[in-house]
């Protein structure tokens, strides 16, 4: 712990840099920020600083390693594994970049947008759609979700398939280290083979390694016409068939392939009653395809329905709709982007994110619902996710009528071995795309291998020595230092 006085000289020295406005210290005037946004972690912090430009983190930063105080930094607070939360010590500092939100520069002849690292994610997006380009990154958080965020937890999203994660966009970074530095490693290049990639050491880093500023994003062409269709099917084999004769038929024009239990969607016709479906659920389980096309509308039509026409001889599909205009395809996607929605309004349930290789997808699934359900009767799951990338939300609720809170508690770390055990098993991974934050280290311990978790530790102690950056998130034990010392 700091010592009061010490504390007191640090919030002084805060306050003189960024101005009193800048410094919340306030419990309830930052109660929405030491909390997580499922409401899993309560934490609290010693104040909220939101500085204004890159030389105010820096100096920040300088000031935490004077006075050994930890930093957690935080961006639109939309993360699902309590990486942004403070610890319960009061003694972290919660370090808001949501100030630093200036786009610096977007060139098309470079096909590069240079962002700071509060911008929102849909800002963004509307930013590079003004000069006439895509940012393909997208997801349901992307009205709140900042860029150091999806940075720093590698997001993922709806557009994996065609244009990669966070890190396959990003070209560059300028980053507040652990010293207090700035590294400008703002670069536009495509190809730069000098040395080590520091990028990507701090590329899904959870803010634990240093303090993304500002990044140059890859843009690309805007496709001429998008189609979007769902497909009811019986099987998660059938899925994975269809993805394979779509991937075959469609090539890089397949931008989408959504797969949604008929739990999940019934859990969003409950909860938001108001969305438009375009057939009766019946079968077990929907696909949302979506098709790029750059040459009209009128050909990703017919694209898509040959597709869908030949799936339905095959017996892989047993019904399926086209959407014949840009609001009907923003009403399919509208059903995907609500089922987090819709099972957060439902109350808790056990979480997985999970990847596994899509040839052993068919497996997994059908394999891991007969131990859920063996272990805890009458559980209800709520599978989704992106099929095309082999990631799934693999999310257990508890049987209908029993306590959502008691489920988790009595059952989360079994159904957790379950279903990871079977990840794994499957050559697959516990954390697809939410990150490890202080919800699955526990998970990191056990399912990577001593010479990965030796040399993660060394990238850490030569990054933060001090041990200042998110302390207790990502890697299990080791990481915290002593606050104050
Ligand atoms: C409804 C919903 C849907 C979602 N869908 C998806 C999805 O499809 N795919 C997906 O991958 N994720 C998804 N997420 C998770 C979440 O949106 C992402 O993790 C997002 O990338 C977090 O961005 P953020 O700005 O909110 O970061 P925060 O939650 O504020 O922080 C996330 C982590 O990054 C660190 N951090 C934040 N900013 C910085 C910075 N500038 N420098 C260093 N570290 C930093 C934090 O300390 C924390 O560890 C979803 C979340 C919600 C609520």
């Amino acid at each position: 712990m700091i010592p009061p006085r010490g504390t007191e000289r640090f919030l002084d020295a805060l306050q003189a840099l960024l101005g009193p406005g800048h410094v919340q210290q306030r419990a309830e005037d930052i109660a929405a920020w030491t909390r997580d946004w499922r409401g899993r972690y309560q934490g609290r912090a010693l104040a909220l600083a939101s500085p204004g430009d890159t030389a105010q983190v820096a100096e920040i930063v300088q000031l935490c390693a004077a006075h050994g105080v930890a930093v957690v930094p935080q961006g639109g607070n939309t993360g699902l594994v309590g990486g942004a939360t403070p610890d319960a010590s009061g003694q972290q500092l919660l370090l808001s970049l949501r100030r630093l939100n200036r786009i610096r520069e977007i060139s098309p002849a470079d096909g590069v947008i240079v962002a700071e690292a509060g911008c929102i994610l849909h800002s963004v997006q509307e930013a590079a759609d003004g000069q006439g380009m895509l940012f393909p990154l997208s997801l349901a958080a992307e009205g709140s979700a900042t860029i150091g965020g999806v940075l720093s937890t590698n997001a993922g999203g709806t557009a994996v398939l065609r244009y990669g994660n966070a890190r396959s966009l990003c070209l560059g970074l300028e980053v507040v280290t652990a010293r207090g530095e700035v590294w400008n490693g703002l670069s536009s290049l495509r190809k730069d083979n000098t040395g080590y990639d520091l990028r990507d050491l701090f590329i899904g880093a959870e803010g634990t390694l240093g303090l993304i500023t500002a990044a140059s994003l890859q843009l690309f062409a805007r496709p001429r016409a998008q189609r979007t269709a769902l497909a009811q099917l019986a099987h998660a084999g059938d899925a994975v068939a269809l993805f394979e004769l779509a991937r075959g038929a469609l090539d890089a024009g397949l931008t989408g392939f959504e797969l949604m239990s008929a739990h999940s969607l019934r859990l969003v016709a409950q909860h938001f009653p108001q969305l438009a479906r375009p057939f009766e659920l019946e079968a077990a389980w929907c696909v949302l395809l979506e098709l790029s096309d750059s040459e009209s509308e009128e050909h990703a039509q017919q694209r898509l329905e040959h597709l869908l026409g030949d799936a339905l001889e095959r017996g892989l599909v047993r019904d399926a709709a086209v959407a014949q205009s840009l609001a009907q395809a923003d009403a399919m996607w509208a059903l995907r982007e609500h089922i987090p929605l819709a099972q957060a309004q439902e109350g808790l349930n056990i979480k997985h994110d999970i990847s596994v290789p899509i040839s052993r997808m068919a497996a997994f699934v059908e394999g891991t619902a007969e131990l859920v359900l063996q272990a805890l009767p009458g559980a209800r799951l709520i599978v989704f996710g992106h099929l095309g990338d082999g990631n799934l939300h693999y999310n257990v609720q508890a049987p209908a009528g029993a306590d959502g809170p008691g489920f988790l508690a009595r059952h989360q770390d079994l159904c957790n071995r379950i279903v990871h055990d079977a990840a794994a098993a499957c050559g697959g991974s516990f954390s697809a795309e939410h990150g490890v934050g202080q919800l699955k280290t526990p998970e990191l311990a056990r399912y990577k291998s001593p010479v990965a978790l030796e040399l993660m530790r060394a990238v850490k102690a030569a990054l933060d020595p001090q041990g200042l950056f998110n302390p207790g998130k990502v890697l299990p034990g080791g990481a915290t230092r002593e606050p104050g010392a």
